[in-house]
């Protein structure tokens, strides 16, 4: 899932907004600092995001599905990621 779309109530009024997924859990991550984006080094667009405190079994899963075809899987966390991706398309992080 990773990325989707969600509802949000504000004040008696429904936005459905795009919200980043644990692809482990599946709950939203709510707090960009307690997430983290994973991705194999030969499918770098293949991108599985992640809780902190899901990330050791998710990337256990993630060597286990790929085990004995020499991938590696590799880590960054979701603040860096997604200020690199805003760098990217001319916009400022916002912290
Ligand atoms: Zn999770």
């Amino acid at each position: 899932m990773a990325i989707g779309y969600s509802d949000e109530h504000h004040g008696g009024e429904t936005v459905n907004r795009p919200r980043v997924f644990c692809d482990w859990c599946e709950q939203p991550i709510q707090d960009a600092h307690d997430g983290n984006v994973f991705w194999y080094h030969d499918r770098p667009s293949d991108l599985y995001f992640n809780h902190k405190r899901c990330a050791r079994y998710h990337d256990v899963h993630l060597r286990e599905v790929r085990s004995g075809e020499g991938v590696v899987v590799l880590a960054e966390e979701l603040p860096v990621f997604l200020s690199q991706l805003l760098a990217n398309v001319g916009m400022e992080a916002i912290e």
